[in-house]
């Protein structure tokens, strides 16, 4: 379970404070997909990138499995990054490696020896359904594919947490369906708490469980899916809403 109790987040400026999440409450529960929506600048990858603490808050809790991660030490942090994956909208891959090298690389980095890696990466190619693109580079993929990659990398630690920050944003739609379907798969069978953030409500109503809608930092409305769908009682939900219609 992940949870935010009163969290706040700037980011400072020169001067200026630049106010990013304010006062968030927010429980997640194991082996659910839950989305967070909301217009740019509304503070979605603040909140996704403050659950592997790749920022900090300025106040508030952040539990996850009851363990206050901001306690955490340095080899606490590690290995809270181990259990969570995250994936982006521009996939992040690394361009000098080839799709199999960089799904072995976060198990380069944890260590593992090099008949484990191998296999492991074996597996998770046939589950992405890239075995044959093995030896290809990033460049020579299309969009759909790189994001299979990505996924697959992050997935290569068995982690208990998937974090996507806009992943299917610059995919086209049938692309984004066959990746949403992929990720809906994985939640089913390994039973990965998905945390998902878009712009876009037809994702959220294709594999979410839940929803939050973030508006200038605030969560101002959240609920399973169907439920924002049918009564949206914010005005920001209601703008997604009607969108997605
Ligand atoms: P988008 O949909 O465009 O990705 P977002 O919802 O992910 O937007 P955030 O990136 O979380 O929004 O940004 C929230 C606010 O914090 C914005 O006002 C943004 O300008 C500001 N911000 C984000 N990152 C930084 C940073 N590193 N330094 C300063 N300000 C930042
Ligand atoms: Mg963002």
């Amino acid at each position: 379970m992940i949870e935010f109790h009163r969290v706040h987040k700037s980011y400072r400026v020169k001067d200026l404070e630049v106010p990013a999440l304010s006062d968030v409450e927010l429980t997640i529960q194991d082996g659910e997909v839950f989305g967070v929506v909301g217009h740019s600048g509304a503070g979605k990858s603040t909140l996704l990138r403050l659950i592997n603490l790749l920022e900090r808050p300025d106040a508030g809790q952040i539990r996850i499995n009851g363990e206050d991660i901001l306690a955490l030490d340095a080899a606490g942090l590690a290995a809270l990054r181990q259990k969570i994956g995250m994936i982006f909208q521009h996939f992040n891959l690394l361009s000098a490696k080839t799709v199999a090298e960089n799904v072995a690389w976060p198990l380069k980095i944890a260590k593992w020896d090099k008949e484990k890696i191998a296999a492991r990466v074996a597996e998770l190619l046939d589950r992405v359904g890239l075995t044959d693109q093995a030896d290809k580079y990033p460049a020579q993929l299309s969009g759909g594919q790189k994001q299979r990659v990505g996924i697959a990398r992050a997935l290569a630690t068995r982690p208990q947490v998937l974090l996507c920050d806009e992943a299917t944003s610059a995919l086209d739609p049938q692309t984004t369906r066959s990746v949403l379907d992929l990720l809906a798969g994985i939640n089913r069978e390994l039973g990965l708490t998905i945390v998902l953030i878009t712009h876009e409500m037809d994702v959220v109503r294709r594999i979410c469980d839940r929803v939050a809608v973030l508006d200038s930092g605030r969560i101002v409305e959240s609920g399973p899916v169907t439920e924002v769908f049918l009564h949206p009682k914010h005005e920001t939900s209601r703008r997604f809403v009607f969108e997605a219609e």
